[in-house]
């Protein structure tokens, strides 16, 4: 099925998460001055203003740090509300926004705030795969 939704544009900054989430990886930025995690890519450490950043290969598993149905959308996501997005609290830190998968965005009581996710990647293009977040069994 050809994929409807708008496409990323990955620029260099950002081209080893785009590079991992080809290959079903998450990398994330994390400085080497502070050794803290940050999203999204910068060229400065937002923690310390460090200009030393690497990437590492992270878990691909966080938490739900807070959520909202999206009723009304547009474009390619408009077949799909409603539908839920929602900031993720990462295993090494920072949050990452995404829409979520594994819930029932007509019964929001039962999506809890803290419940554990996994990333997952779908390929959008045969350039570009984008990351989405499921709610796995705590
Ligand atoms: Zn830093």
């Amino acid at each position: 099925m050809p994929y409807t939704k708008p496409i990323p544009e990955p620029d260099p900054l950002g081209q080893p998460f785009w590079e991992g989430a080809k290959s079903g990886k998450l990398m994330l930025p994390r400085c080497t001055s502070c050794n803290r995690v940050h999203w999204y890519p910068r060229h400065i450490c937002p923690h310390c203003h460090a200009r030393e950043i690497e990437w590492i290969e992270a878990s691909g598993e966080g938490r739900i740090h807070t959520f909202a149905v999206q009723h009304r959308a547009f474009g390619g996501w408009a077949d799909e509300t409603p539908f839920v997005t929602a900031y993720i609290d990462l295993n090494e830190g920072d949050r990452m926004f995404t829409v979520l998968r594994g819930v029932d965005a007509t019964k929001p009581e039962t999506i809890k705030i803290g419940a554990p996710v996994k990333v997952e990647f779908e390929a959008a293009s045969d350039d570009v795969s984008i990351a989405f977040w499921r709610v796995v069994e705590g």
